[in-house]
């Protein structure tokens, strides 16, 4: 009984091995994929593990007390994490997104943070440092990962109604202990917040509008509030189109109450459409990751809690840059020979797949959990 009921496939072991290339080619900066794409996003998660069991992404039933999650030794260490982040650097990256898991559950993660603040592009500017974080340990940490050289922050609230986000933690964690955290952000001057909530029909959907109001007349300019499509990650959520609400919907639901305008991107690659209130009081976003699918111009690389190099979200393997760092020592050229090396095959664009249907060849797919490689 037990074991053998768990619907988990273990993709974490389906890694190939990074290979460094026999000629060596420095970075330039100027790395693209086999679609012309530049990599200038890198997604660091530094734990599996979480606090919370949000069914949409750590369903009870699977990551359970018999869960192994990854022992210690496995993690990369800071330095570890640190030296790859230089590379990717060189390679063009200029965000950096710390994730996980729940980020703030690692141990002095404001060291890590300060590492981080150190690095430049090959420009010579800091990177964009974010995390995103339930919020659960914020009002202890806000401060410290401020001083550290964090820049912004982004949280994850999905309803106002304590009942129902405490259902949909899993964890019976209260509203208030949240909104809290995004005081303690505000305070720190973590600048701009925001606020992801994933809509899933029927389960928090009527949250939508309570939710806009408040992040309006509560704070404003202040908090920018995004929607987030219901995303088929992973293989244990049960995911089904059903429970989609399209972006489109959500802002309609909200424009029916309050006129909105939509703003000019920000940056290529973002994967918010942005919108902003017609009375100037605050900003919304909308993830549309199911119904308006953003591959073509996606920058985002994702390095796991162990040292796995993904390239898209809801990739089925990744490569093992860790025995690179580890046992073979490989020299920083060498590693960012291979991150090229593996960057410039890259073909994925698995969302628009799924939108022109070609999902019935991707339904069998197994893929990667989000909470081990972080969103
Ligand atoms: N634990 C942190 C948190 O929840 O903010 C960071 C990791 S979490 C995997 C990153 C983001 O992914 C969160 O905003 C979460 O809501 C989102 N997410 C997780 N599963 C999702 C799903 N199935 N569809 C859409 N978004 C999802
Ligand atoms: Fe944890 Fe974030 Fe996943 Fe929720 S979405 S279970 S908080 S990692
Ligand atoms: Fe990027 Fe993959 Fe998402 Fe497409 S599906 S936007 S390639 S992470």
């Amino acid at each position: 009984m037990g074991d053998a009921t768990i619907p988990l496939i273990d993709l974490r072991h389906a890694a190939l091995k990074a290979v460094v290339p026999s000629v060596l080619t420095p970075a330039n900066g100027l790395l693209t994929d086999r679609l012309g794409r530049p990599l200038r996003d890198l997604r660091i998660s530094v734990t599996d593990r979480c606090n919370f069991r949000c069914s949409y992404c750590m369903p009870k039933e699977v990551f359970d007390s018999q869960y192994k999650f990854l022992p210690q030794s496995s993690l990369l260490s800071f330095e570890e994490i640190t030296r790859t982040a230089a590379v990717f650097a060189a390679h063009g990256v200029q965000k950096i997104r710390l994730t996980g898991g729940e980020p703030l559950l690692r141990k002095h993660l404001e060291v890590l943070v300060g590492m981080l603040a150190q690095l430049r592009t090959p420009q010579g500017q800091a990177m964009d440092l974010t995390l995103t974080t339930n919020a659960s340990v914020l009002t202890r940490k806000a401060k410290a990962l401020q001083e550290a050289g964090l820049q912004r922050i982004t949280i994850s609230l999905d309803a106002l109604d304590d009942a129902i986000f405490r259902r949909m933690n899993d964890v019976d964690f209260p509203v208030a202990d949240v909104l809290a955290g995004i005081e303690a952000a505000a305070k720190a001057g973590l600048a701009p917040i925001k606020v992801n909530m994933v809509v899933k029909r029927g389960v928090n959907d009527h949250e939508i509008l309570p939710m806009a109001r408040f992040f309006r007349e509560h704070f404003g300019t202040a908090v920018v509030l995004r929607f987030i499509e219901y995303m088929d990650v992973g293989n244990t959520n049960g995911w089904a189109m059903d429970h989609v609400v399209p972006s489109h919907e959500v802002r309609r639901r909200i424009e029916e109450h309050h006129p909105l305008v939509a703003l000019e991107a920000n940056a290529e690659g973002e994967t918010a459409q942005r919108w902003a209130y017609a009375d100037g009081r605050g900003e919304l976003g909308f993830i549309s990751s199911v119904t308006q699918a953003f591959c073509g111009d996606c920058n985002r690389a994702r390095l796991s809690t162990e040292g796995r190099l993904y390239l898209c979200l809801f990739a089925n393997q990744g490569y093992d840059l860790r025995p690179l760092l580890r046992e073979e020592q490989a020299s920083d050229e060498q590693l960012a020979a291979a991150i090229a090396g593996i960057w410039s095959q890259r073909t994925d664009r698995y969302s628009e797949l799924r939108g022109q249907n070609a999902a019935p060849a991707l339904a069998g797919a197994r893929k990667v959990e989000m909470h081990y490689i972080g969103g």
